[in-house]
């Protein structure tokens, strides 16, 4: 007599508890799963721990998926208003930072006691710590899951595993593998939202500028992939970090070069030739009063030495140019990324193309469902993650 469940959910985290939460609710026998000591460390750490649990304005243009229409459904029927509303009922407060990035006022950890509440008044039953080591489809229909806890039985079962980013928190490729089992596609899995890495010695010129922050228009990719943010770049001694090297390295792809304003909305160029008619100033007293003055000085000493203590008078206007070209149209190759370890999301994941945007089960797989960061929907920073983990939640915990 092994138990038998209408639903088994694997992975306590956000979309898993959310999916849990809206099941049990509706009266279904729900267990959740998740191999972890600590409950929910990804909301826990999120936001700097104050966890940006959504985004006021998400809507499908902030994913990526190779198959962009299909969050459509989910995000709009259960909208950050819905995220909003059941934290209000739980008197969670939160404020909005900018763009619409929504935070707790004290603690991620208001965001863990709510899904949990919510668990609790659907009757959820929890299974934790314990791993799950098979799960097989059985001949009468529904699953067995043979776990550390012993065999589970369920009529459907919820992957909601996350994606690969920090495992040193309990991040694994379970979802992926189980995806495979049973057939799924997967698109190729990378870490996202992430730092951007150069070439050690490539780099050495800009190593000075560690530390700079500004805001730049940052782009990479052309055509229907082409990809551009305007948000705030922060050098480091390694290459380039900040929000807008994490948006844009959702988007691209090994090999490929992003393109860097340092002073977007501005033409250096005219303001530099305008300036010559000032006379006797120097170049880089000039450049400073159009760019952060530490950035003016460092980026003259890495790619004009010497000509930092020249009256801009007496340079060329090519010269000129191409300085304002080359820092508003700062083309360069990373080397790669700084990887799961310091990604906050993964990009790629079971292809959405095998499930069913309603209810998030595979087509091939009846009862078989995948929600949250282990399907190729992946958001932009700030808060989008967050929503597609309570959207496409909620849907599954609707549907079953
Ligand atoms: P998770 O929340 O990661 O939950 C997956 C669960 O599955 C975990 O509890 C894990 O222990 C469990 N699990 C994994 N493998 C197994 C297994 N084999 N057996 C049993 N259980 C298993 N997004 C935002 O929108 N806003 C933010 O502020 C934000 N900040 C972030 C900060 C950091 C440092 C990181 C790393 C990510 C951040 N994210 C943020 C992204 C966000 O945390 C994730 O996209 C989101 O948690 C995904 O939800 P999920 O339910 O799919 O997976």
């Amino acid at each position: 007599g092994a138990a038998v469940f209408d639903l088994a959910v694997i992975g306590a985290g956000a979309a898993g508890m959310m999916c849990a939460a809206v099941a049990g609710q509706r009266g279904r026998r729900v267990v959740l799963i998740d191999h972890a000591r600590r409950l929910a460390e990804k909301i826990r750490i999120s936001g700097g721990g104050r966890c940006n649990f959504t985004n006021r304005d998400a809507g499908p243009a902030n994913f990526i998926s190779v198959n962009p229409h299909f969050c459509r459904s989910a995000l709009s029927r259960y909208t950050p208003a819905d995220f909003l509303a059941l934290l209000a009922r739980h008197r969670v407060s939160w404020h909005e930072k900018h763009r619409g990035q929504l935070f707790c006022d004290e603690s991620s950890e208001d965001v863990i006691r709510v899904l949990r509440a919510e668990c609790d008044a659907g009757g959820v039953e929890w299974r934790m710590p314990c791993s799950v080591e098979a799960v097989e489809r059985e001949a009468a229909g529904g699953f067995a899951l043979r776990t550390s806890s012993g065999v589970l039985r369920a009529t459907r079962v919820v992957i909601a595993t996350g994606g690969l980013p920090v495992a040193q928190i309990g991040a694994s490729d379970f979802g992926l593998k189980i995806a495979r089992q049973f057939g799924l596609k997967v698109v190729e899995p990378r870490p996202a939202l992430v730092p951007l890495t150069f070439d050690a010695a490539a780099w050495k010129p800009f190593v000075p500028l560690a530390g700079i922050a500004l805001e730049v228009d940052i782009a990479t990719g052309e055509g229907r992939r082409a990809a551009a943010f305007r948000e705030d770049l922060l050098f480091t001694h390694r290459g380039l970090s900040g929000p807008a090297v994490l948006q844009i390295s959702s988007y691209w792809q090994p090999g490929a070069p992003i393109v860097i304003d340092l002073a977007p909305g501005m033409d250096l160029a005219a303001q530099l030739l305008a300036a010559k008619s000032g006379g006797r100033q120097q170049l880089g007293n000039v450049l400073a009063g159009m760019v952060p003055r530490r950035l003016a000085e460092q980026w003259l000493a890495a790619t004009h030495p010497g000509q930092q203590a020249q009256r801009i008078a007496d340079l060329p206007d090519h010269t000129l140019r191409q300085l304002a070209q080359g820092m508003q149209c700062w083309t360069l190759v990373p080397s790669g990324t700084e990887g799961y370890k310091k990604a906050e999301v993964m990009r790629g994941g079971v292809d959405t193309r095998g499930l069913d945007q309603q209810t998030m089960e595979a087509r091939n797989v009846p009862g078989l469902h995948f929600i949250g960061e282990v399907v190729d929907v992946t958001g932009w920073l700030g808060g989008y993650n967050f929503q597609w983990a309570w959207a496409s939640g909620a849907a599954c915990g609707k549907a079953v």
